[in-house]
């Protein structure tokens, strides 16, 4: 058993609209009120919560997944606008505060964070000390995707500023399936996303808890598999997310999606019609 306690934030950048050609918009939260009186929400685009996480157990700080990132870069044409860094804020914490920075895969919605531009136009890491933790198998699928049109559905991968990363030797490319970050903070490979597609399981003397990624993006999908079009592997995401699922329930463990609009967070459940729910 954990001693330790972890403390458990999302980092909400808001909500946003993903079109077809993998383009992003900052969405106004009011068409969520009534999507079905929005003909156009659902059709042309999806609408999108980008949440990252901060986990803390006071000494530790630990972000998962740091998000797009918007307002950072030097002149960034977007004002006003939630990021790791605004976000962090709020704890009483700034970037150079985190000590380890997952990565659940590299796709732009998730790891666009990890850098911006700064006043000399150089690409720098958005968090000066920290580790960044990312698969490897992940890395390696991310360069072989280099000059090919997204295999899925707003799925880039803008590899320019993560070579930077790696060439101050700031990533830790895992290799293996399960890897621990400090004790109770595990990396667990599920691929089915992408190839090297983790997500994390946090747990401590009172609680167990998981940041799914993208291998359950919101509540919606405890239920429903993916849409095809944004998984790679269906049958692995599946089986995957199964036995998640079954583990977590057991555990009556915390569930943290990235990209839900509605539910963010809550502890799994199952109703009379044995469906996973969020307990109220
Ligand atoms: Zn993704």
């Amino acid at each position: 058993m954990i001693k330790e306690t972890f403390t458990i934030e999302q980092l909400s950048e808001g909500f946003f609209e993903l079109f077809e050609d993998g383009t992003i918009q900052k969405m106004d939260p009011k068409r969520l009120e009534n999507p079905l009186d929005d003909p156009n929400l659902g059709k042309y685009s999806s609408a999108l919560g980008i949440d990252p996480l901060l986990i803390t157990n006071g000494e530790e700080n630990i972000v998962v997944d740091p998000g797009l990132g918007w307002g950072l870069d030097h002149n960034s044409k977007y004002e006003n606008t939630s990021n790791a860094v605004t976000n962090l804020k709020i704890f009483g914490l700034r970037p150079e505060d985190i000590h380890h920075v997952i990565l659940s895969h590299l796709h732009f919605d998730h790891a666009a964070g990890s850098t911006f531009v700064n006043d000399k136009f150089e690409t720098t890491a958005t968090f000066p000390n920290a580790t960044y933790y990312l698969h490897k198998e992940e890395w390696e699928y991310a360069l072989s995707q280099i000059g090919r049109s997204p295999d899925l559905i707003g799925a880039d991968y803008r590899l320019d500023e993560l070579y930077k990363l790696v060439a101050e030797d700031r990533i830790k490319f895992l290799e293996e399936d399960n890897f621990t970050v400090i004790p109770g903070i595990e990396i667990i490979k599920t691929a089915g996303h992408t190839p090297g597609h983790t997500i994390v399981r946090i747990e401590d003397s009172e609680k167990t808890a998981y940041f799914m990624g993208d291998l359950i993006p919101t509540e919606f999908h405890l239920n429903r598999p993916s849409h095809p079009q944004t998984v790679l592997d269906s049958a692995q995401a599946h089986q995957a997310k199964k036995l998640i699922l079954r583990k977590a329930y057991q555990e009556k463990a915390i569930m943290y999606f990235y990209h839900s609009l509605y539910k963010k967070t809550g502890q799994l459940t199952i109703d009379e019609k044995r469906r996973y729910i969020l307990k109220k």
